[in-house]
């Protein structure tokens, strides 16, 4: 008996109606292992900055697409640990918006700026809510509901490949272990896991940036110079054993009067390593209490403080890199060089978080030396070198260490997806593989919808 349930999602070229459509012992199933199978034009993995632009991205032109994202929510670093900062989204100097596209629809459809905003203020753009961000994302993938299926909750675990293609990529969630089989993967994942375990040469420094846990705490008096005192008592709970690393420590009232949130925590560990990453996940929460503990000891303004809240996991900022087409390395993005395949625009500066203590700023370099003009990101570093189905966008893209520390920012990462999406796209209408596709061609789908690059525009 075939116990597989398959569901068909037809290609680009056919007309489309409807969700993906459910159908008993379709083509393409085989009996005995009762495992679902989907069948999708284009599947990103990871819904965070990079995969929400991109499922948005490949759904609006025209793909039949699967979203699927480890959360129950969309967002990745901006909804997990409550990040609220959309930087990369203009250049330092001028304050020219430099990614517009999907990043600036959202950023505008939080209220922070206009449409067409063409000027914003650079560093730390705020969005003021981000659980109301986590809804507006579901909002926009809803919208996008006649090609696009979205399954939280779902952690994408092993991809099989033959003959430089991906064919299966298995997923697990609540219906058990499903496999899909796309004809383009996006690997979204932040840890290019799709990438590594499809067998492309993907990379991971032996030293990765420190991961951070983000928290808040209530009931905190505004008091002049509370930053400092904040610094001070965490030197004395490290001196007492009480912490092993920090940073910052980052206290902010960012999103209400008597509340802060903290980004001060600082844990090295390898984050594609499970039990590294578990042992982490436990370090930065007992941090995060050590914190609370020491500021309450030793600050009057924190007396009547409580722990609100630490976001649901540890943020990674650093992992595995694909190895692509294009390894984008630092003197590029420091010497501005133009690529004819640009497809996306990034200006962050080379923002490397050291594993020590650093007090006050987040590292000891010196801006001049690590802060770039707007440059170009060519389509090639988006793209394997060994299978001709995949493309990997965010900061796990094909970047070298110190230009990583640059595109990992999260509007660089959602241009980089929304550019991943529009080519997975464009190769399916024109019957090409994403390996081969033209990346002249992305970027004028990208300029005909307002996405950039922006790079060289007055
Ligand atoms: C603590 C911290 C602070 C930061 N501060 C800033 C800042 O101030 N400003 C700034 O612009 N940037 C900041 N960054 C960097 C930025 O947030 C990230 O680099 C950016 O989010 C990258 O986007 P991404 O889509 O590649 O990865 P992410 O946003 O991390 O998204 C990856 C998504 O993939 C999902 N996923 C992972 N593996 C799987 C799998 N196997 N199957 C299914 N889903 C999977 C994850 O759940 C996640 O949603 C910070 C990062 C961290 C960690």
């Amino acid at each position: 008996m075939n116990t597989r349930r398959t569901f068909v999602a037809s290609s680009v070229a056919a007309t489309m109606a409807g969700p993906l459509l459910a159908a008993e012992g379709a083509a393409g199933t085989s009996a005995g292992t009762g495992r679902k199978t989907i069948e999708t034009d284009v599947l990103v993995c990871g819904g965070g900055c990079a995969g929400t632009a991109a499922a948005l991205s490949a759904a609006r032109h025209g793909a039949r697409t699967l979203l699927v994202e480890k959360a129950p929510f969309a967002g990745g670093i901006i909804t997990s640990v409550g990040l609220p900062y959309f930087d990369g989204i203009s250049n330092i100097g001028d304050h020219r918006v430099v990614v517009k596209g999907i990043a600036l629809e959202l950023l505008s459809k939080t209220g922070v700026c206009a449409p067409d905003a063409q000027v914003i203020k650079p560093h730390n753009p705020t969005i003021p809510n981000t659980f109301e961000f986590k809804v507006l994302l579901d909002r926009e993938l809803q919208a996008q509901k006649d090609r696009l299926t979205v399954l939280y909750n779902s952690f994408a675990c092993e991809a099989e490949s033959s003959n430089g293609r991906i064919r299966n990529v298995t997923i697990a969630n609540k219906d058990g272990l499903v496999t899909v089989r796309p004809k383009v993967v996006i690997d979204c994942t932040g840890d290019a896991d799709v990438a590594a375990w499809a067998g492309t040469p993907t990379e991971q420094s032996a030293e990765v940036q420190p991961l951070t846990l983000h928290f808040r705490i209530g009931g905190v008096k505004p008091a002049k110079g509370i930053g400092g005192l904040c610094r001070e008592s965490l030197v004395k709970a490290q001196a007492l054993g009480e912490l092993p690393y920090f940073y910052g420590p980052g206290v902010m009232f960012l999103f209400g009067k008597d509340e802060v949130y903290v980004h001060g925590i600082r844990v090295p560990a390898n984050p594609t390593d499970a039990a590294d990453l578990s042992r982490a996940e436990m370090q930065g929460r007992a941090d995060a209490l050590a914190m609370h503990k020491a500021w309450k000891r030793d600050i009057p303004a924190f007396a009547d403080s409580y722990f609100l809240e630490a976001y649901p996991w540890i943020g990674v900022r650093e992992s595995r890199r694909l190895i692509g087409q294009h390894v984008l390395n630092e003197k590029e993005i420091m010497g501005g060089r133009r690529f004819p395949d640009a497809i996306a625009t990034g200006c962050w500066y080379l923002d490397l978080h050291p594993n020590k203590t650093t007090l006050g700023s987040a590292n000891d370099f010196k801006p001049e030396k690590v802060q770039p003009g707007p440059y170009d990101i060519p389509y090639r570093s988006l793209v394997p070198q060994k299978i001709e189905n995949l493309l990997v966008a965010g900061r796990c893209h094909s970047a070298t260490r110190g230009a990583h520390a640059s595109t990992r920012v999260t509007v660089t990462a959602m241009a980089l997806g929304e550019a991943a999406g529009c080519a997975a796209a464009l190769s399916l209408k024109n019957s090409t593989n994403v390996a081969e596709l033209d990346g002249q061609k992305v970027r004028e789908v990208l300029t005909t919808v307002n996405a950039g690059p922006f790079t060289d525009a007055a």
